[in-house]
């Protein structure tokens, strides 16, 4: 069943690809395992999925080990300061960098380690009341402060768009946040990269693919609903 769902969300991936003029190997399909037991994950590992995101450090510490060794973690949930010291060695990529204050702790803790974490920075890009992360106005003085923590590379932004029904009602959102990452890049700012864009989920995907996602994050339509 796991490989069924995963080969049509494939299939839909390809045809938002065609339907923009985009090489379809520009875009990652994040699996997002959250909630959702070992047997499922290695499912999706044998129909050819290396990238898992999760939401809770928790969760991350119990997976990975049991994983084979090829498999990419992506903690794509709120990240409390205490827990960084945790996962910054088992994450690939943390996408929800939501304020200064997290960036300075990740900074101390992998100077600890002597590595350079990657991360995105989360954009409340809809300026929900109930989401963290930065407003758009917010992204570039962050990177400009976040600039000289030197065991940190930004490598781009991440958000998560409003729930909707009809994945076209989260266009404006997503053209607003593609528009944001080709200006930060632009300005070509010390350990900034800004090479993934990390938008779009179950509902809306393929809006996000047609404008610029460079990583969709999509839990329910591979694993089913929580
Ligand atoms: C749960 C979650 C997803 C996946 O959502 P689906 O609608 O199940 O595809 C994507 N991103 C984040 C940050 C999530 O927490």
């Amino acid at each position: 069943m796991i490989a069924a769902q995963l080969q049509e969300v494939r299939e839909r991936m390809e045809l938002a690809c065609k339907r923009c003029g985009r090489d379809p190997e520009s875009v990652t399909l994040i699996a997002v395992s959250k909630t959702k037991p070992i047997e499922m994950l290695r499912a999706a590992y044998e129909a050819g999925v290396r990238d898992f995101g999760e939401n809770k450090v928790q969760e991350i510490l119990e997976k990975a080990p049991q994983m084979p060794q090829d498999c990419r973690f992506h903690m794509i949930g709120h990240l409390q300061r205490n827990k960084v010291k945790q996962v910054i060695d088992k994450a690939q990529l943390l996408h929800s960098v939501d304020s200064l204050r997290l960036a300075q702790q990740i900074e101390r803790d992998s100077a600890a380690v002597g590595q350079v974490t990657q991360v995105l920075l989360e954009v409340n890009a809809a300026r929900e009341e109930s989401k963290f992360g930065f407003f758009l106005e917010e992204v570039e003085p962050a990177l400009m402060q976040i600039r000289e923590l030197s065991h940190i590379r930004v490598r781009g932004l991440m958000t998560i768009a409003p729930f909707v029904m009809n994945g076209e009602e989260n266009r404006e959102n997503f053209k607003k946040l593609y528009q944001l990452y080709v200006d930060m890049k632009s300005k070509n700012i010390d350990n900034v990269t800004m090479d993934v864009l990390s938008m779009g989920m179950s509902g809306d995907f393929e809006t996000a693919i047609e404008e610029g996602a460079t990583m969709i994050r999509v839990g329910t339509s591979i694993f089913g609903s929580r």
